[in-house]
């Protein structure tokens, strides 16, 4: 089977930029490692696949992109990061929550998520502190939500689709776009994009009829002469970035006392860790926590 990917297109004043994406085997996979229900597939599928779209703009290989949003539902806090491979990771409080579904059928993401709360956007390139954006939620349905964060935090206007489809408690189809406007763009080539608004139909629509990522972007962008960048394609995928090494290091920043305590904790049954993106387990015995105490320079 092929892969899921993104890729992006410009137009030929440069002014319009837009990126699609193919996200259904990477959002079917996060739900299958967090045992997600199909609202809280959903979520997190939306915000991974917005991750994966902006993430694959980050240049450098330390650089990454954060979405978190916090909307006071009963799903809790969506955390979902990616670096610059488009390959997301992400997490919620709860996977369990299910609220009824919409009386048009769809899955009420929004009540899951809420609107009591806001979107979080923060980019670390790896070098000076990392830039956080922050705007308060419009639906909690996460893709209006981050169209709202493009026109009030960022430089370039923006229009986000994001969708995800489940039958029989799996995902069957999840995808979407990012339309952004470079600043400055004429308002001609604003009022032409709004007359593409009308055409702005769910990412999963289309792909489940069988349109590739590259047919999203002339259906929803006909009036423009849109170049597909080549280049910009990048399969992607669930991918967690772990290690025993990072867990180490995040156990030692903990400092000695804490590390002491832990191990006495321990004495009797190993410690496990899990991590929250993949539920992947590490052990760690108590004569090994204790070196790490000793070897800790924080008190
Ligand atoms: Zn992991």
């Amino acid at each position: 089977m092929s892969h899921d990917y993104l890729i992006k297109a410009l137009s030929a004043d440069g002014f319009v930029n837009i990126c699609a994406i193919d996200s259904t085997k990477m959002v079917e996979e996060a739900r299958r490692i967090h045992n997600a229900s199909p609202t809280a597939a959903a979520a997190l599928g939306r915000c991974l696949t917005a991750a994966a779209m902006m993430g694959s703009d980050l240049k450098g290989a330390r650089s990454s992109v954060t979405l978190r949003i916090k909307g006071g539902g009963p799903i809790g806090t969506i955390i979902c990061s990616c670096g610059e491979d488009g390959c997301p990771r992400g997490t919620v409080t709860d996977f369990s929550v299910d609220p009824p579904r919409k009386p048009s059928g769809k899955l009420d993401v929004g009540a899951a998520v809420g609107t009591d709360g806001y979107l979080e956007v923060i980019r670390d390139v790896g070098m000076r502190e990392p830039y956080a954006g922050r705007v308060p939620l419009v639906s909690g349905e996460i893709a209006e939500d981050l169209t709202s964060y493009y026109f009030q935090s960022e430089q370039s206007p923006g229009v986000c689709g994001l969708g995800v489809l489940t039958q029989n408690g799996k995902v069957t189809c999840a995808g979407g776009y990012l339309i952004r406007l470079l600043p400055g763009t004429p308002d001609e080539v604003i009022d032409e994009l709004e007359k593409c608004a009308p055409l702005f139909v769910p990412a999963t629509e289309l792909l489940s009829g069988g349109a590739t990522p590259e047919d999203i972007i002339s259906i929803l962008l006909p009036g423009f002469d849109m170049k597909i960048l080549e280049e910009s394609r990048k399969p992607v995928e669930y991918r967690c970035t772990c290690s025993r090494d990072r867990v180490t290091k995040a156990l030692v920043s903990l400092g000695k006392a804490e590390l002491l305590k832990f191990a006495k904790e321990c004495e009797a049954e190993p410690a496990e860790i899990n991590c929250e993106f993949c539920d992947k387990r590490y052990v760690f015995q108590a004569p090994e926590i204790r070196e790490l105490a000793e070897n800790a320079s924080r008190p």
